[in-house]
This record gives structure tokens, sequence and C-alpha cells, in this order.
């Protein structure tokens, strides 16, 4: 009939006559993350990381770089490498995570921010000063233990290695001093 897609037309335009907007004015208004979000900064502990460049190897794009010197003190012992260079080029970054999963040392966490434009691809590189001196506001993302805590990044205190850790931080302690703690399903008793 004459008219009815244009009566359709017009139920759909009342139908949504009331309905609140769901678009904001950035950037004077925000959407509140989850604190889950991957974000840009990444979350570095420096004093976690031994320059294993696991992260390196497992980020598919390949845009982490890192480069160590043995620290020469005590090699023999497993002592840690001296880093001199930590560059993630977030510009090409996919914020997978894979590099954070790959992390054997809960060194690296997935930042909460999201505002980093700028006009030239070279300064996106974060590179190691810069991860050094940023906020440590570590996403929730595969980090069960700050889920439990309902910590979220974007309101919550910047955390400490000791806070952030899937570890206590004692046991890594201990274990560094030489005790011995019970792994899962070796019915050894806890010695600390
Ligand atoms: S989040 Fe993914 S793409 Fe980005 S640096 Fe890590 S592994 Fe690479
Ligand atoms: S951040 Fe983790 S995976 Fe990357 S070099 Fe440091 S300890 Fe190794």
């Amino acid at each position: 009939m004459y008219g009815l897609g244009l009566l359709k037309g017009l139920l759909v335009t009342m139908k949504n006559l009331r309905r609140q907007p769901f678009t904001i004015q950035y950037p004077e208004e925000r959407v509140s993350q989850h604190p889950r979000f991957r974000g840009e900064e990444f979350a570095w502990y420096e004093e976690r990381c031994t320059g294993c460049a696991s992260c390196a190897k497992y980020c598919p794009l390949g845009i982490i770089r890192i480069v160590t010197d043995p620290s020469g003190s005590a090699p023999q012992e497993g002592d840690k490498y001296k880093l001199e260079v930590f560059d993630i080029d977030i510009g090409r970054c996919m914020f997978c995570g894979l590099c954070v999963e790959a992390c054997p040392y809960d060194a690296l966490f997935m930042g909460s921010g999201f505002e980093r434009g700028r006009y030239q691809r070279k300064d996106l590189v974060i590179n190691i000063e810069e991860l050094r001196q940023a906020e440590k506001r570590p996403s929730a993302w595969f980090r069960p233990q700050l889920e439990k805590e309902s910590y979220n990044p974007h309101e919550g205190k910047p955390r400490s290695w000791r806070e952030a850790g899937r570890e206590d931080w004692r046991w890594h302690e201990g274990e560094k001093a030489g005790a011995r703690f019970p792994r899962p399903g070796n019915g050894e008793k806890e010695s600390r």
C-alpha cells in the first residue's frame, strides 16, 4: 500500500525518539573501562624482570626489542641480565597480551590507558625509561588475583610488584634464600 514504508520508517523514529544517546562527547566525557581492559602503556616491574626476552619471542608481531648485558657478578648462580634496551612499538601493537602471558616472572602486565595519539609513529615506541617511570596501574586481565580483590586500575592506587604478582613475594624471597616450599601435589610440608 502506498505510504506503508513511510509509516514503518516513522514508527522506528518514534520508537527511538525517547532513547538516551549512547555516544559521548569525548574528550570532555570518557567511557569507564572494564578493569580487564588491555591498555597501552604496559606496567613493567623492572625488579622482577630478568631480561629473559620471553615476551619479545612470543610477540607475534616482533615489536618488543630487548638488549641485555650479563651483569657479570654471579652468572653461575643464574644472575639476572642487565637491561639496556626494552622498547615496545605500540604503534603496531594489537594488545593481544601474549607477551604478558609469556612472562614467567610476573614482570609485565598490560596497562590500562587508552589515550596515546601522537603525530609521529616513532613517538609511539615506549622505551625503557618510559616503562620505568610509568605509573604502575596493571590491567586485571590475566591476573585473577587482581580481579579477586576487585582491583580497578582506573580508580585504584598504583600497585607495587609485591601487590601485583600472582605469587606471594615472600615465596620468592624465601626460595631465593634457599627455603623449599611445597609444590602442588608433591606432599611436601611448607618450611617458611
Ligand atoms: S600485546 Fe601482543 S602485539 Fe602487543 S607487544 Fe604484546 S604480544 Fe606484541
Ligand atoms: S618482562 Fe618478563 S618475559 Fe620480558 S624480559 Fe622481563 S622477565 Fe622476561
